[in-house]
C-alpha cells in the first residue's frame, strides 16, 4: 500500500510507470495469508517488484513502448516474471522504457518520456528509465529490467541506482520480447547491491525455454553480496583501467567521481592497473550494424497479423496493411533502426557492414580475454556524462548512441557488469555510475566488489 500511495502521489510527474497493477494488494494479501500458515516463502516473498514493459505478463499489457503492441495482452509470463511470482515478490506495474528498448533517454517511448526524479528537467537514462526512476523516486524497492548495450547500468548510472547486466546466458530471456538476441540480458534494477543480489537469485538459473541458457548452477550472488560488504575483498584485488578510453569524453565530475573510486578502493588495498583494450572504443561502430541488423529480423514479426495493432486499409492488400500499420505502429527511432539494419544485411553489404561488425565484435573479445589474463575486474566510468536535458539528443541519434561507450562492450563479449553509484558530480550535485566488468560466469565478483565498495 506504501508503494501504490507513493505511486499515487509522484508518478504524475515522474511517469516511470505505463501500468500500475489493480490487484497488487489481493497478491499480497494472499501471502500474507500464506506466511500466516506458517509457509516458508523465503526472502522476498511480500516485495513489490516493477517491470519494465519489455517483459511479457498475463495480467498486464506489455507494450516495449510501443504504440504497435498497445493494450496487448501476453498468453503467457516472461520466466523472470513466473519466478518472481514464485518467490512471493508482488508486480506492482510495468515500467516505461524507450520503443523496443531502442534509446537512452525513454524519449522515445510512444507513451511520453520518463522524467528523472533527481531532477524532472532531465532523462532518466534509457532504455529502461521507467525501471530505475520507480527505484530511485522509492516508488518500487526492485525493478527488472533488460540491457542490450546498457539499458541497465545507463540509467542506474543517471538516478544513483544499482543496475546489473548479468553475463550472457545467465538468466532466461523468455518473454523478453527481442531487441538484438544476440547481446540481450535480463537484470535486476535496485538501491542496493544486496537487494540486486537478492532478486538476481529468484530470476537467474538455467532454463529450457531459452536455448542460450546456460546450463550450469550459480552462486548466490545475495550471499557474494554479504560477503563483500563484511570482508575485505578489495585487497588484493586486480582493478583494470583502460588505457585508451580517452578522458576527453568524459564530463568533468564524471572523470573526478571515478577516480576517487580508484583511490578509494587503493586504499582499501586494490591495485589499479593500466590495462590495453585498443578495440573497446569501437565498440558503439560495430553495435550499432549488429543491433539494428539483429532487431530488423526481430521485429518482422510484428506484421498486423499476428501481434496487436492492424490498420485497416480498405480495398487494400495484405502487403498495403502490413505497411500501413508498420509506418502507424512504429516511432522513428524504431524505423531508423529497421531502415539501418535491413540495408547492412542485404546482399551486396553484408560483408562490408555486418561482417566487418562482428570481426570487430570478435576483437573486443579478445581484449577482454587478454585483460583479464592480468586483472579481476575492469572499472569505467558507466556512462561519459550525468543525465542530460530532455531534448538535449534527441535530434541527434548519433550524440545518443555515443552515450553507450562504456556499456556496450559487456554485451558484445558476453561479460557481467555493474553499474553502483559514486558520487555526484561536483558541478551539478547529479548521480555518477562507476561500472565494473568481469569474465564470463564471474557476476559473484561483481557482488563482492561492489557491495565492498558501497
Ligand atoms: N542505448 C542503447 C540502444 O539504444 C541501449 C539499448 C538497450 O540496452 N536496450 O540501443
Amino acid at each position: 500500500q506504501a508503494h501504490l500511495d507513493r505511486i499515487a502521489a509522484v508518478d504524475g510527474d515522474v511517469h516511470a510507470f505505463l501500468h500500475v497493477s489493480d490487484h497488487a494488494l489481493e497478491v499480497a494479501a494472499d501471502i500474507d495469508r500464506r506466511r500466516a500458515a506458517g509457509e516458508d516463502l523465503g526472502p522476498v516473498a511480500g516485495v513489490p517488484l516493477a517491470i519494465k514493459d519489455v517483459l511479457v505478463t498475463t495480467d498486464m499489457p506489455s507494450t516495449s513502448g510501443s504504440r504497435i503492441l498497445e493494450g496487448y495482452m501476453s498468453p503467457y509470463d516472461a520466466t523472470v516474471v513466473a519466478r518472481s511470482r514464485a518467490a512471493g515478490l508482488v508486480p506492482l506495474g510495468k515500467t516505461n522504457m524507450d520503443e523496443f528498448a531502442m534509446g537512452s533517454s525513454t524519449e522515445h517511448s510512444a507513451y511520453g518520456p520518463t522524467h528523472n526524479p533527481w531532477d524532472l528537467d532531465r532523462i532518466p537514462g534509457g532504455s529502461g528509465g521507467g525501471s530505475a526512476a520507480a527505484v530511485a523516486a522509492f516508488e518500487a524497492p526492485l525493478a527488472l529490467g533488460s540491457d542490450t548495450g546498457g539499458s541497465i547500468r545507463q540509467p542506474a548510472h543517471v538516478t544513483g541506482t544499482v543496475g546489473i547486466k548479468p553475463t550472457y546466458g545467465g538468466v532466461s530471456r523468455y518473454g523478453a520480447i527481442a531487441l538484438a538476441s544476440s547481446l540481450d540480458q535480463v537484470g535486476p534494477v535496485t538501491r542496493s547491491v544486496l537487494d540486486a543480489g537478492l532478486l538476481h537469485d529468484v530470476i537467474g538459473g538455467h532454463d529450457p525455454h531459452d536455448s542460450t541458457s546456460l546450463d550450469q548452477t550459480w552462486p548466490s550472488f545475495a550471499a557474494a553480496a554479504r560477503e563483500g560488504a563484511r570482508g575485505d575483498v578489495l585487497k588484493g584485488l586486480r582493478v583494470g583501467v583502460i588505457t585508451e578510453l580517452p578522458d576527453s569524453g568524459f564530463q568533468k565530475g564524471v572523470s573526478e567521481s571515478f577516480r576517487a573510486s580508484l583511490d578509494l578502493m587503493a586504499a582499501q588495498g586494490a591495485e589499479i592497473v593500466e590495462i590495453s583494450a585498443p578495440h573497446f572504443e569501437y565498440g558503439v561502430a560495430a553495435y550499432y550494424l549488429i543491433l539494428p541488423a539483429e532487431a530488423s529480423s526481430n521485429l518482422a514479426k510484428f506484421d498486423s497479423v499476428r501481434f496487436g495493432m492492424r490498420v485497416n486499409v480498405p480495398g487494400g492488400t495484405v502487403e498495403d496493411v502490413m505497411a500501413a500499420t508498420r509506418d502507424a505502429g512504429f516511432g522513428d527511432e524504431v524505423k531508423r533502426r529497421i531502415i539501418l539494419g535491413t540495408y547492412a544485411l542485404s546482399a551486396g553489404y553484408y560483408d562490408a557492414y555486418y561482417g566487418s561488425a562482428q570481426k570487430v565484435r570478435t576483437l573486443i573479445q579478445r581484449d577482454f580475454d587478454t585483460a583479464f589474463g592480468q586483472v579481476d575486474v575492469i572499472a569505467t566510468p558507466s556512462a561519459p556524462t550525468t543525465a542530460f536535458r530532455l531534448g538535449e539528443k534527441i535530434d541527434d541519434p548519433l550524440q545518443m548512441y555515443l552515450n553507450d561507450v562504456t556499456t556496450i562492450p559487456a554485451n558484445l563479449a558476453g561479460v557481467p557488469g555493474i553499474s553502483i553509484p559514486s558520487g555526484l558530480a561536483a558541478e551539478d550535485g547529479l548521480p555518477v555510475g562507476i561500472q565494473f566488468l568481469a569474465p564470463v560466469r564471474e557476476d559473484a565478483r561483481l557482488y563482492r566488489v561492489g557491495a565492498a565498495l558501497e
